[in-house]
């Protein structure tokens, strides 16, 4: 098993907050991020002077979606998205310990673990020491858990759910955790990480089997023909490696949002923890190939469609919608007439700008503002009361002193 070390973020950070951050401009200087948001532990903008406390949180990530990818989904659709149909929007920070522009390896542990680490690292703070992550921690707890994605199951950000590895290219080292955690249900790809190893002779896809899951991938049916059962842990892989992109066929990550809702919710009464990433929005706008971008877009929101379906009918559900980081600059301009969009890009690389966040459900209303990527952990932990005792009265003594926090 895992040595769990849960190296949560230093509370004494608390005392030196400021200054929070100083980016170094000029030409020639070191890129580093100076400052130590990194280890707050308490989220911004959050005051649980409310009773609505979520049974399930959905976290969907939109891996590269920023502002104008979702304006071009919209106006690309028709003007109008699943999107529009959340109450609260906020802004959020993106930047890694490392660097002022994150990867999605850091982007998603600020995520699961509340941890701002370097570049790379999954499941692990900036010491590389692991953190336990939120979906582990609900675990612990009796509540059913979730992972979906568009790309492999075991790249960087469902990766960082689930596994703690140094490095997000130890692909192999990753599919081992999804063997030793009790993950209610995965689909993605990444097959060949499983079954067709190169670092050992393990056959993962047969010790799922044999550890009770039902197991299954697109060589053998697909997901649409399949009905999960409740009783049994369930796991779909979609491709050998990375799955194809909605314009090459794809279709099954809205199938997965609906098969994943209605299965997790009868898996545990205790409630659940699902993470669904539209995963190849960021790999269109790498490629600066807008239509594909917009496709990717689309594809996600009708996803989130599905999720809003569930979240409705079932009530205790808290959705939150968000990015790791924005891919490509895109900017929005003028083509050939009214309707016609030109989508450029400023580079094939990630960026520092704020990403949305969006949010439905009980607890929703901690989630406006502006906030740190660190503080989506946060703020689910403190909903679902999964922060340590000793932190929480730790921070009660803080609270008292420091207004800001
Ligand atoms: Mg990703
Ligand atoms: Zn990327």
């Amino acid at each position: 098993m895992i040595e769990m070390m849960v190296k949560r973020c230093n509370t004494q950070a608390l005392l030196v907050l400021f200054p929070a951050l100083i980016v170094v401009f000029s030409a020639g200087c070191s890129d580093k991020i100076v400052g130590n948001d990194a280890n707050r532990n308490k989220p911004r903008n959050f005051e649980k002077n409310t009773t609505e406390v979520p049974k399930n949180i959905i976290l969907l990530i939109g891996d590269g979606m920023g502002l104008t990818q979702i304006t071009a989904g919209m106006y690309a659709n028709g003007n109008k998205l699943n999107l529009e149909r959340f109450p609260i929007t906020g802004l959020m920070k993106t930047h890694s310990s490392s660097h002022l522009i994150t990867d999605s390896g850091a982007g998603a542990t600020a995520f699961s673990c509340g941890c701002k680490t370097y570049n790379g690292a999954i499941g692990v703070t900036k010491e590389k020491k692991t953190c336990e992550t939120i979906l582990e921690q609900a675990e612990k707890n009796g509540l059913a858990t979730g992972l979906i994605a568009t790309s492999s199951i075991t790249h960087a950000t469902p990766a960082s759910f689930i596994a703690h590895v140094k490095s997000r290219a130890d692909m192999e080292d990753i599919a081992k955790f999804f063997v030793q955690t009790e993950l209610d249900f995965f689909v993605g790809g990444g097959l060949d990480y499983f079954n067709k190893r190169k670092t050992d002779q393990r056959d993962l896809y047969a010790e799922l089997r044999s550890k009770g899951y039902w197991i299954s991938d697109f060589q053998k049916q697909k997901l649409s023909e399949i009905t999960p059962d409740p009783k049994q842990p369930f796991g779909w892989f979609s491709a050998l490696g990375e799955p194809d992109s909605v314009s090459g066929g794809r279709d099954y990550l809205p199938i997965a949002a609906r098969l994943a809702t209605d299965f997790l919710k009868k898996r545990s009464e205790k409630g659940f923890f699902l993470m669904l990433e539209g995963s190849q929005i960021d790999w269109a706008c790498h490629a600066k190939d807008g239509p594909r971008a917009v496709a990717e877009m689309l594809d996600f929101d009708a996803a989130i469609g599905e999720i809003l379906r569930f979240a409705e009918a079932d009530g205790n559900t808290l959705v939150i919608v968000t990015a790791d980081h924005e891919t490509g600059g895109m900017a929005l301009e003028q083509g050939d007439g009214f309707d016609v969009l030109d989508l450029e890009f400023t580079t094939g690389h990630h960026t520092a700008t704020m990403v949305p966040v969006f949010a439905y459900g009980p607890g929703a209303q901690h989630f406006g503002g502006i906030m740190d990527n660190t503080d989506i952990y946060w703020k689910m932990a403190h909903l679902w009361g999964f922060i340590e005792p000793s932190i929480l009265e730790e921070q009660k003594a803080k609270d008292g002193k420091s207004k800001r926090n």
